[in-house]
């Protein structure tokens, strides 16, 4: 397949549906915009702007340039396990892409009311077409559109019970809208991100294209956080213990914070491993006032047999081969940078 062109969509075999990990996969807005984030990726889009209305309740909007969907596939786009990614099981093992179950958009539709508008290369007018509880409302029906596609995703979860809704707090959904995209945005860096409340006239994030993810840390995060970043790397390509290599960034001995920042991509997914940001914290507290906390970006490539991505139906956790080695000796290379800008710091100031 080439970039531009839209693979197929189809349903996924049986054998193979009861194979990988089922569980709700959109529990609120959130998970919703990170669905949809993950689509556009997969999609090989180079931009995605995000919109959200009411934390998300009323409307999630993403834009994205990528390839578009194909007019055939529309029909059983939302259709539970339908996808143009995952086709043998096995092929999981090697699973470029961040989805491969087909049940997000499927989740998504019966949650609230889902219209798709997509075009796809070499076409002079794209579709628009609705859907509720995975089927369309309607056939679709030809429009004008901009190279790519966008999702809006209406009155989610409008049918839950009003007690439940009232524990939401939709400002601080859309907080963790923007911290979610922001993630996205300084490891994407060939990507260019933004989100913006629905009618509001500038972005709370936005990037560039660049080369350089520290520009990417500095516009997001702020001056103050990206000059006090160094920059790390680790690598164990010995056969006998875990094969890997990282890079990132982590803040100096110096830089103070009220909240930490940790966030961690391993072959491009972003996860929640839960012993490794332990073990950093642990560190920091160690070396560094209390009451600081680190800003730490870490990004993680392993050969895709060494990690299970099939674990968790939100893909959040990941189950990794042999990751107390690889915890290891992350945690001495944190050490060591930290010990170090400690020196020079405490160096500096005896000059
Ligand atoms: P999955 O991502 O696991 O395949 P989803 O329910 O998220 O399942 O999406 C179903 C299918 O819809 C995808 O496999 C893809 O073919 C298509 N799709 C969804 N969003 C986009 C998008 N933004 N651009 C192109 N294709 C998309
Ligand atoms: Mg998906």
């Amino acid at each position: 397949d080439s970039p531009e062109s839209p693979p197929k969509i189809h349903r996924l075999s049986h054998s193979v549906v009861k194979r990988i990990t089922a569980g709700d996969v959109i529990q609120n807005p959130l998970s919703a915009v990170k669905e949809l984030i993950e689509n556009s990726l997969d999609a090989h889009s180079t931009r995605i702007n995000v919109i959200i209305n009411d934390g998300g309740f009323k409307l999630i909007q993403v834009n994205d340039n990528g390839h578009g969907i194909r007019f055939e596939d529309l029909a059983i786009m939302c259709e539970r396990h339908t996808t143009s990614k995952l086709l043998k099981f096995e092929e999981l093992m090697r699973m470029k892409t961040m989805g491969f179950r087909g049940v997000a958009l499927s989740s998504i539709s019966h949650l609230g009311h889902v219209t798709v508008t997509t075009i796809t290369q070499g076409n002079v007018h794209g579709y628009r077409v609705s859907y509720k509880d995975g089927a369309m409302e309607h056939e679709p029906k030809p429009c004008a559109a901009v190279k790519g596609t966008q999702i809006m995703v209406e009155n989610l979860f409008c049918n839950m019970a009003t007690s439940k809704k009232a524990l939401q707090n939709s400002n601080g959904d859309y907080t963790k809208i923007v911290d979610l995209v922001s993630r996205f945005a300084i490891h994407h860096i060939n990507v260019s991100f933004s989100c913006r409340k629905y009618k509001a006239t500038r972005p709370d994030v936005h990037t560039n294209v660049t080369s350089s993810r520290l520009d990417v840390i500095r516009s997001v995060y702020g001056v103050a956080v990206a000059s006090n970043l160094m920059e790390i790397e680790a690598a164990d390509t010995s056969p006998s213990t875990s094969v890997f290599e990282m890079h990132g960034f982590m803040s100096n001995a110096t830089y103070t914070a009220k909240k930490m920042t940790m966030i961690i991509f391993i072959n491009d997914r972003l996860v929640e491993w839960s012993a490794l940001k332990k073990v950093i914290e642990v560190v920091y507290t160690k070396k560094v006032h209390k009451a600081s906390k680190p800003f730490v970006y870490i990004s993680i490539v392993l050969p895709p047999g060494q990690i299970d991505v099939n674990m968790h139906a939100t893909k959040k956790e990941v189950s990794i081969l042999n990751q107390e080695a690889m915890i290891e000796q992350i945690k001495s290379m944190v050490e060591s940078r930290l010990r170090s800008s400690d020196e020079a710091q405490s160096f500096e100031e005896q000059q």
